[in-house]
């Protein structure tokens, strides 16, 4: 399978109240294969009038009976259509995604396809399951009076969506599916270097039969689309996932117009090696936690704390495995590693490796962007023995980059692990479940793994403690986001 395997042409067109749409002005940006460096497709960049349009399209369907008033049962029965159309579209939404950001294919297929048919079916299931209950009120007054009470929850209305580039198929699910589940409409913003797959999801959205302007898709700046969407009057709710400082400024936004606001931010993602732990499963874990995606994961395992007497051997046998990773094109079946997703990022995540090593780091493996054509940069191996304050320690890379630091007993890596403004996931390697578990006390992170690292799936919650951001996604927790609990007294 390669590019050749599109066999639909390339969705360059905004989807909006049930219809292809441009740009109000005809104005466009250029989107590439970060394999090749090469342009790929031109995209609408949305005016705010387009934007008024998408969210207008929105509020329509919010108010309409045809979508909030379906029995919970048509909601779920589309959802899981949507499902199917996105496995029976599966090789061409996989290849889309490996050519638009560079991932490799077998991961395109099974996360970004497999796991959006997976979300799709979990949030399908929520939408007849959303319940109130009833509440023995105190009151009593008048005398005679008695009252019935009870809550409800109702569909928040319409949502503003926001994603990154890292995972742009199943971002944009991880977003809809509750949404719809619920009975709000959606207008989505993907990513500006990774619009495509959003694009023909809306398009698979509209042949399973929902209605228009349920699912609205813009593409366009964060900046300007974005921004747009988010102070948007007639916007109830926005839904972001991206990077801590983008996170804020949204964040702000939403407190002054009182939107609520979901909020799935960036992370330094401590893994915890114990000395007790199996070497070959914490070597490879550890390596696995930082490359795959190529880094480009918001629980990236980017910081490594190691017993100081296995750091030459846990450290060593990572730094091997970077040193014999395969880089190439998400197509190639040999490639182990593709490109990061834009030149920019390239230049941004290399540019840290290099500061990372003027502050006294030592570059144990990599260090530097590959040569050859496309976005690449080395998987890289930082050793800061002496536990230096590195910029790199501190400060997200989302990328292929690693840095090791040695310690002497679980208290100080358990401190060292929350010396830092995130708190998205954690890892620990052990083979002792109560050692495990005084980790998993300390650790101070949305998500604790043992022996494994970024697993997620749609039964199990997930989000950031500190400036990771703020809410839950997936599991029971997802439907609070995505509703308002409505109270009823009743006196008789
Ligand atoms: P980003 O720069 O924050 O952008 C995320 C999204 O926000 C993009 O669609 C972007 O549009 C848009 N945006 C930018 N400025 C905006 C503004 N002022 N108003 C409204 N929208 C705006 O993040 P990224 O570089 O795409 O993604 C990497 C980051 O995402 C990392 O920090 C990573 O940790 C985080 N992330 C977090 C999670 C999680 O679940 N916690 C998951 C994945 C990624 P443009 O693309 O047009 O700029
Ligand atoms: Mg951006």
């Amino acid at each position: 399978m390669n590019r050749q395997t599109l066999t639909h042409p390339i969705r360059t067109q905004m989807f909006i109240d049930g219809r292809c749409a441009g740009s109000g002005d005809g104005r466009t940006f250029a989107v590439f294969d970060p394999a090749t460096g090469d342009e790929i497709a031109q995209v609408p960049d949305a005016t705010d009038a387009d934007v008024d349009a998408a969210v207008f399209a929105a509020r329509r369907a919010f108010e309409a009976d045809t979508w909030r008033r379906l029995p919970p049962a048509a909601r779920e029965r589309l959802l899981l259509k949507l499902a199917d159309l996105v496995e029976q579209h599966g090789d061409e939404l996989a290849a889309l995604e490996t050519l638009n950001q560079g991932k490799l294919l077998g991961f395109s297929k099974m996360l970004e396809v497999g796991g959006s048919a997976q979300w799709l079916r979990y949030m399908a299931g929520w939408a007849t399951k959303i319940e109130g209950s009833t509440v023995d009120l105190s009151l009593a007054f008048p005398p005679s009076v008695r009252y019935n009470a009870s809550t409800r929850r109702v569909p928040v209305g319409v949502v503003a969506a926001i994603v990154p580039w890292n995972f742009p198929l199943l971002m944009a699910v991880w977003k809809i599916a509750p949404a719809l589940a619920c009975g709000c409409t959606v207008v989505l913003k993907p990513a500006e270097e990774t619009p495509l797959t959003a694009l023909r999801l809306a398009e698979l959205a509209h042949e399973a039969g929902f209605p228009p302007g349920v699912f609205n898709v813009v593409t366009g700046r964060g900046e300007t689309a974005g921004a747009a969407l988010v102070r948007h009057p007639q916007i109830d709710k926005v839904t972001f996932t991206g990077s801590t400082e983008v996170g804020r400024i949204i964040g702000r936004q939403c407190a002054s117009d009182l939107k609520r606001a979901s909020l799935e931010l960036g992370g330094k993602s401590p893994v915890i090696v114990l000395d007790d732990c199996d070497p070959r499963r914490a070597i490879e874990g550890a390596a696995g936690a930082i490359f795959f995606n190529h880094g480009q994961v918001c629980t990236a395992g980017s910081r490594l704390y190691v017993p100081r007497s296995r750091y030459d051997e846990i450290v060593g046998g990572i730094a091997q495995i970077a040193r014999s990773t395969v880089l190439g094109s998400g197509f190639d079946a040999a490639t182990q590693m593709g490109p990061l997703v834009s030149a920019r990022h390239r230049d941004k995540v290399a540019g840290m490796i290099a500061q990372g090593r003027d502050e006294g780091g030592e570059i144990v493996a990599g260090g530097r962007a590959s040569d050859r054509p496309g976005f690449f940069v080395e998987p890289t191996v930082i050793g800061n023995f002496d536990n230096r304050p590195l910029t790199v320690v501190a400060e997200e890379v989302f990328g292929p980059v690693l840095v090791a630091m040695p310690y002497d007993d679980v208290d100080e890596a358990i401190a060292a692990a929350n010396a830092s403004a995130y708190g998205l996931g954690a890892s620990v390697w052990t083979s002792q479940l109560d050692r495990a578990l005084r980790v998993i006390d300390g650790v101070e992170a949305g998500t604790v793994w043992v022996n494994t690292h970024n697993m997620v799936d749609p039964a199990l919650p997930f989000g950031g403690f500190k400036a990771s951001g703020i809410g839950r996604e997936h599991g029971r927790a997802i439907i609070d986001a995505y509703t308002e609990t409505k109270s009823v007294c009743i006196a008789y």
